[in-house]
């Protein structure tokens, strides 16, 4: 059965990249009815951030990307936690040890710096032939030692990825990597290849910058007598040909998108697409359309590129198909952040917004006509298209408060144009001014009536009759 995984470190931080390689592991289980596994890779215990798991388990599941084991739901294979799986790693080191595979290493951070300043590019092997009376007698002495990986000094590897076809590195630019610190941690290098096997991963998926360091894993599965799994890597999503898309640009977090006021699936949908390719000529597709379509030959060997204005579109196709409710409901916090308390009809507010935004965070421009009135410039019934002035809206003023009045706002408004040999445009035009101050709103006058109710309304036209006098 395929088990994939995703193995992110608590950083309190979900990078976009990083969501997409969960998603690309998730959508191939599903795919192939296999199981997406969730692991906290947590051995770096100095990045680690208070209530980062939480962030990533609530992205996760707002993306709607399920994992069938993992913290909290647990499963079969756990502890998901690296923390708590360190007497596992610490067994297979001491196997490793005797194998002739990884070795005690006692060197300081001085010597290490040491064999640095003299031109060394990688730990010497020093203490690879230490003699095991010795070993014991310093570790006895209490001694802080780290395991390293014993790597071959000469020859290369080959090694098969799906994307990248074979890849081949030469023993000599390898190093000698820590796979147990000082505080009994694993590192990475190590702790991945453990629990990948023990949790059963078949495909792993991840990114590129593992792609090089591989063959390390490889020897290690092959010490261990351990079959390897298949590996994927991807290319990151960059913000442009030169650069990786980072948290340093304030918005690669998909928190930040959600801010932002993207909808959760438009974002998947989105990065599903970046870097690989449906061959199916769709963009809009639900999850279970990604699953389906969903293949490793369509993943690309080149990065691609982040387009926020696609992405905004795309999110607009997602905001015009949600229910009026569901609309509501997701403008209530942009409301509530730029616009409490108004005199106004909310419901029918969002009505005129839906199909205005392409993210929810537009509202906030969408929606800046509802502070406008309050003293604004007269000069706004200035319109050069229309060839309005401020003394045509004053002409009209008393006639734009009757057709208020009038049962059928529509019709009278017309009919003045006509009454007084205007275009209907230059009539709307000062009418909508005359109400809200505003040179944009989300639909003309008639609309804003409905918004601010009849007696708003009247209210407003008539201290515009006041400020034109
Ligand atoms: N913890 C690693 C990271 O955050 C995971 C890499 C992997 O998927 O193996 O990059």
């Amino acid at each position: 059965m395929v088990r994939t995984r995703f193995a992110p470190s608590p950083t309190g931080y979900l990078h976009i990249g990083g969501l997409r390689t969960a998603l690309y592991a998730y959508l191939f289980a599903k795919k192939h009815n296999g199981k997406f596994i969730l692991r906290i890779e947590d051995t770096d215990q100095t990045r680690e951030v208070d209530g980062a798991v939480d962030i990533i388990i609530s992205a996760l599941n707002k993306a709607g990307i399920n994992y069938d084991e993992g913290p909290i739901v647990g499963g079969d294979h756990g502890p998901y936690v690296q923390s708590e799986r360190k007497d596992i790693y610490l067994k297979y080191a001491a196997q490793l040890i005797k194998s002739g595979d990884a070795y005690y290493c006692f060197c300081s951070k001085d010597r290490l710096a040491e064999i640095h300043e003299k031109g060394a590019t990688k730990y010497d092997k020093h203490c690879l032939h230490l003699s095991e009376t010795e070993i014991q007698d310093r570790i006895a002495r209490g001694e802080p030692y780290v395991i390293r990986q014993n790597i071959p000094e000469t020859g290369t590897h080959t090694y098969h990825d799906e994307v990248f076809g074979d890849v081949t590195v030469d023993y000599k630019d390898l190093e000698d990597n820590i796979l147990i610190k000082s505080d009994g941690m694993p590192t990475y290098n190590f702790a991945n290849v453990i629990d990948d096997h023990l949790m059963g991963i078949t495909h792993c998926i991840r990114g590129v910058e593992y792609l090089m360091s591989t063959p390390k894993y490889n020897l290690l599965y092959d010490a261990l007598g351990w079959e390897r799994p298949v590996y994927i890597h991807l290319q990151p999503i960059m913000r442009d040909s030169q650069h990786k898309l980072s948290k340093r640009d304030g918005d690669a977090g998909f928190e930040d998108f959600l801010k932002k006021g993207f909808l959760p699936h438009a974002i998947v949908n989105y990065i599903a697409l970046l870097g690989w390719n449906p061959k199916n000529n769709c963009e809009k597709m639900s999850m279970a359309e990604l699953i389906n379509s969903f293949s490793i030959d369509g993943l690309q060997k080149s990065s691609s590129i982040f387009d926020e204005t696609k992405m905004r579109w795309l999110n607009s196709l997602y905001i015009k198909e949600l229910s009026a409710e569901e609309f509501h409901n997701a403008a209530q916090p942009y409301y509530a952040e730029y616009y409490p308390d108004k005199n106004i009809d909310y419901k029918y507010l969002s009505e005129l917004l839906q199909s205005r935004c392409e993210v929810l965070a537009d509202i906030k421009e969408r929606a800046a006509f509802l502070d406008a009135f309050d003293n604004f410039d007269l000069e706004l019934f200035v319109n050069k298209k229309w060839k309005t002035d401020r003394a045509m809206a004053k002409s009209l003023i008393d006639d734009c408060i009757k057709a208020t009045e009038s049962a059928d706002l529509g019709a009278a408004l017309e009919t003045l144009a006509v009454d007084r040999g205007l275009k209907k445009g230059q009539v709307l035009w000062i009418y909508r001014i005359a109400l809200t101050g505003a040179a944009a709103t989300p639909g003309g006058g008639e609309e804003m009536v409905k918004l601010f109710g009849k007696n708003e309304a009247l209210r407003r036209l008539k201290a515009v009759k006041d400020r034109l006098k």
